[in-house]
């Protein structure tokens, strides 16, 4: 699986960011918010033995990216999270690439809460996604009631934001799973034959083979792990492909 990783990144590493080229089997969009490179610091695997970090030749840390995806189903535009929202966001460059507008984004599926996911949701406290419906799970919502993230995002989007029970029916045919661990209510997604997994692994170059590293960012370590173990359990028996927002070029592992 390493091995294969490694070739898909460097083929990725050569293909272009055009809509068409990023265009998987499934129809899934991965959208890389950062312009440039980025690492997981090996510090935020405190667990994980030096020992095996340098075996994995990721002492300087661990590749990865923030991630959004974008996917096409039912003849709608259907977002997964919304990334940093940061001034140099290229969520909206990728989204106009694939001819994408903001107001064309029929529905938005939220992973969890955290600011690198829901960033993008807001433009100086403005819905960006003005005619997108918001789903984002009750657990989660729930959990993150107090947070002022939450409260201008629920401000701006209205009726418009949508909770909901994991053993809801959804649009488009999409499935909720709990993921739980990472945050109270992390959630993720199937379409099809993709599951967009969210933030269930941070550094997939450790993580993979070794699922029992957590990093720091997991609010609930045990969990995550658990978590973990069984999402890319469902994904290999079903032969699902997974999408990580945090997963580095391609994005995705089959
Ligand atoms: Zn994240």
């Amino acid at each position: 699986m390493k091995l294969r990783i490694f070739t898909m990144s460097i083929i990725s590493v050569l293909i272009s960011i055009s809509c068409i080229e990023q265009k998987t089997a499934t129809e899934i969009i991965p959208i890389q918010d950062n312009p440039n490179p980025r690492t997981m610091a090996r510090g935020l695997f405190p667990e994980a033995p030096d020992s095996l970090i340098s075996a994995l030749g990721l002492e300087d840390g661990i590749p990865s990216s923030v991630c959004a995806f974008l996917a096409k189903a039912d003849g709608k535009n259907i977002l997964f999270d919304a990334a940093n929202g940061a001034p140099d966001s290229r969520l909206m460059h990728v989204l106009d690439s694939c001819e994408v507008s903001a107001e064309g984004v029929d529905y938005i599926f939220i992973t969890h809460l955290h600011g690198d996911h829901i960033g993008g949701l807001l433009k100086e406290g403005v819905a960006v996604f003005s005619d997108a419906d918001l789903y984002i799970n009750e657990v989660e919502y729930n959990a993150w009631k107090e947070n002022d993230g939450l409260r201008a995002v629920a401000k701006a989007y209205g009726s418009r934001l949508k909770t909901f029970s994991v053993t809801d029916k959804l649009p488009c045919g999409i499935e909720a799973i709990e993921a739980y661990g990472h945050t109270a209510g992390h959630t993720a997604y199937k379409l099809g034959e993709s599951l967009i997994v969210g933030d269930i692994m941070h550094g997939v170059a450790l993580q993979l083979e070794y699922p029992q590293y957590s990093a720091r960012f997991d609010m609930d370590k045990d969990k995550a792990v658990e978590t973990r173990k069984t999402i890319m359990k469902m994904a290999r028996d079903n032969g699902l492909t997974v999408y990580g927002m945090h997963f580095p070029a391609p994005y995705y592992i089959r």
